[in-house]
């Protein structure tokens, strides 16, 4: 069992290509686990092992890995390093208690490498530094570091200066127990050496520029700084651990994974100033108040849902208090479902190690659990707790996906549904009618991946559609609409009458039917066969026919929604009146009384949260203006200017990319659905002409 003030969970992020895979790799090479160091290149690493990632050479998902160094154990989340993914990074983020940000000795702060900054640093979570590929040409850690500190964090302070440069680099000088590290060829470990002479003067003043920072961050350090005092190795580890778990520093290694050089003082770093579980103010999100001994009940939040080829269906989670056991019966207050553990795994990429208990801080992989979808909380059943999920943005594109032979139908709609449990920023649609199966996700990319992956792990074929938005329909006025529905076909005859109103409602109103009709009574006295009410019977046929309408829409087939529809009477025939013939003539007169009630087409509008650099502000502005969009408030922080805005999703498809365009990359924006509103005169004669020329409409 862990011993949770010796855990450390934690994350590495990096732009694309900067060394994230490599560092950890290493990390997982020295701590033991792996005795062979898979190199990216040869598309042979351990952490991506999904086939998806070695073919993009991109990591998407998050697997959880286990290693121990120096009597710790570090649970190491694999994170996603494209921006695209970014509700990955947001999870992976809830879950860790600190990271490790991997630089490119030679490309410094890249723009992702901000974007994820943006992220760790909303989640204030706890940082080191590590200036990646020094032994490359054109490497230059000053540079990187001054960049850094100018560009992301000025409370960045160096722990190492690198020895030697590009070629010739060949260990780090530790400025905390101010010893040269070099590591000689071809051995894993570096040997402790006096620091080169020619080094001095540049050792002594960063050494400086360390105790100043680390003195200005603590005031016991300070007093003592102040008398002329100098700090001993202890009490500057001490309160550098204080002051990177509180947020103040942020301190900077150096090194070159693929050589293995730095690996080693990279993962002392992490045991010496990344927070144990308990070291870490809770985040709001979780509430889990402090505790994490045995008799604190389980908390526990599901991060992540994989299918093992060997276990089934893994569910990963994140202790937060309490401890779990297989066998533990577990509540997840979401559906109100008990489950039983059957089994826990702590995971090392593909090999996995049962686990027989596992408590605050621990990642682990819950065999047997049915009901737990991402962001579920699973806790003791008998202390229930509801712990806030991650939120993750609708989504804002959709393609079709048709099966190409009828008997893969079924299993497509299988797969879907069975990555959206995996992948909650997706949402799926069946049609019985068509077979037509809709897939909604975040972007181009992430739907692109999506299908890749109905192709790759489940052999599946589907046609593709383009990109399309999800539109609504509705009324501007009141109107009224009378139907008759009459046939006379040899002997028996047809026959049925609908009065109707509709009114607009407000938005979110939804869909309301109301039966307005006069109560139906036998009339004394009355001759013939037409009677002038709609007997009780049939008005369930009525509300089925509006029902239908209603979704199937009226001017370009999309769902009518936000109206009240009132059924206001009608007539019967004592012997030719069926309940088809009533849900006929209410289809008709639904159809009529929209098209009397100035129908209009919606669409979905989002709230669109830019955040960029400064000079980006006019160009983003000025595009989303031509966007249809406005911009709603701005906000700084930094550098950094936050704006607000909205704009129709229809104007913002492909925007990743067209925002990528804009600002070289330096911006990172959140959309979410904001409202409907209705599509402008023009626009919407376009799309309900497109719409009719794909079938899509039903017909008068
Ligand atoms: P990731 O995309 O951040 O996971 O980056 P990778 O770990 O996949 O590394 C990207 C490329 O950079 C690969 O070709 C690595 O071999 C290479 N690389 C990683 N670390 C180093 C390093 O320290 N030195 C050099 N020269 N190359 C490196």
């Amino acid at each position: 069992m862990a011993c949770t003030s010796a855990t450390r969970t934690m994350g590495i992020f990096a732009h694309v290509d900067a060394g994230k895979t490599t560092t950890s790799e290493a990390f997982l090479y020295l701590t033991g686990r792996i005795h062979r160091v898979g190199r990216v290149d040869q598309g042979d690493t351990q952490l991506d092992w999904m086939e998806q990632e070695r073919k993009r050479g991109i990591t998407i998902t998050s697997a959880a890995t286990t290693c121990h160094w120096r009597g710790h154990q570090i649970n190491l989340i694999d994170t996603p390093g494209h921006v695209d993914f970014s509700a990955e990074v947001v999870r992976s983020i809830r879950v860790i208690d600190g990271a490790v940000v991997v630089l490119c000795g030679v490309g410094g702060v890249e723009p992702q490498s901000e974007t994820v900054w943006l992220h760790t640093e909303r989640e204030g979570l706890p940082r080191l530094v590590f200036i990646n590929k020094l032994d490359r040409d054109g490497a230059d850690f000053d540079r990187v570091l001054a960049e850094f500190k100018a560009e992301l964090s000025p409370r960045a302070v160096a722990l190492q200066i690198p020895i030697g440069r590009e070629d010739g680099l060949s260990g780090v000088v530790d400025l905390v127990q101010r010893q040269a590290l070099v590591w000689h060829e071809d051995a894993l470990d570096p040997q402790v050496e006096e620091i080169p002479p020619a080094m001095a003067t540049a050792v002594s003043a960063a050494r400086t520029a360390l105790v100043d920072a680390v003195c200005e961050a603590d005031e016991a350090l300070l007093e003592l700084w102040l008398e002329g005092g100098e700090p001993s190795e202890e009490a500057l580890i001490a309160a550098l651990r204080r002051a990177v778990i509180a947020g103040h520093l942020v301190p900077v290694f150096c090194g070159a994974a693929l050589r293995g050089i730095g690996v080693q003082p990279l993962l002392d770093a992490v045991v010496d100033y990344l927070p144990a579980p308990q070291d870490r103010p809770c985040s709001k999100e979780l509430e889990v108040p402090d505790g994490g001994d045995s008799a604190t009940p389980l908390r526990a939040v599901a991060f992540k849902l994989v299918r093992d080829a060997y276990v089934g269906h893994l569910t990963w989670v994140r202790v937060f208090a309490g401890q779990l056991r297989p066998r533990d019966r577990i509540l997840n207050p979401r559906t109100g479902t008990l489950e039983r553990v059957s089994r826990v795994y702590r995971i090392h990429a593909e090999k996995r190690e049962p686990v027989e208990c596992c408590e605050r801080g621990d990642v682990v992989g819950l065999v047997g659990m049915k009901s737990a979808r991402t962001g579920d909380t699973l806790c003791d059943p008998l202390h229930p707790i509801l712990l806030a999920g991650f939120e993750f943005p609708d989504p804002v594109i959709t393609v079709a996906l048709r099966a190409p032979v009828p008997e893969e139908i079924d299993k497509l709609q299988q797969a879907v549904l069975q990555l959206c449990d995996e992948d909650p920023t997706l949402k799926a649609r069946f049609d019985p009618e068509t077979g037509e199966q809709t897939l909604a996700g975040m972007g181009e990319l992430h739907l692109e991946v999506t299908v890749d992956r109905l192709r790759s792990e489940f052999g599946l074929t589907p046609e593709v559609s383009l990109p399309q938005i999800a539109y609504g329909e509705t009324v501007r006025r009141e109107a009224t609409a009378v139907a008759t529905y009459k046939r006379q076909s040899g002997g028996h005859g047809h026959y049925a009458q609908v009065r109707l109103a509709v009114e607009p409602l407000e938005q979110g109103g939804g869909l309301l039917f109301e039966n307005a009709a006069p109560p139906w009574r036998r009339t004394e006295g009355t001759t013939g066969a037409l009677r002038p009410f709609i007997p009780g019977e049939y008005i369930r046929d009525v509300e089925l026919g509006v029902r239908q309408v209603l979704e199937q829409g009226v001017i370009a087939g999309y769902p009518l929604t936000d109206l009240r529809v009132r059924l206001l009477g009608g007539r019967f025939h004592e012997v030719d009146s069926t309940g088809m013939d009533y849900r006929i003539a209410e289809s008709m007169a639904m159809r009529q009384v929209v098209r009397q009630a100035r129908p209009g087409l919606l669409e979905p509008v989002m709230a669109v949260d830019i955040s960029t650099r400064e000079e980006y502000l006019g160009t983003v502005t000025a595009d989303l203006g031509r966007r249809r969009g406005h911009v709603l408030a701005i906000g700084a922080k930094g550098r950094l200017r936050q704006f607000g805005g909205v704009a129709p999703l229809a104007e913002v498809r492909g925007y990743a990319t067209a925002l990528r365009n804009l600002t070289q990359g330096r911006a990172t924006f959140v959309l979410s659905l904001k409202q409907y509103d209705l599509v402008p005169g023009d626009i919407s004669d376009e799309v309900i002409a497109q719409r009719r020329e794909a079938g899509k409409v039903p017909a008068r």
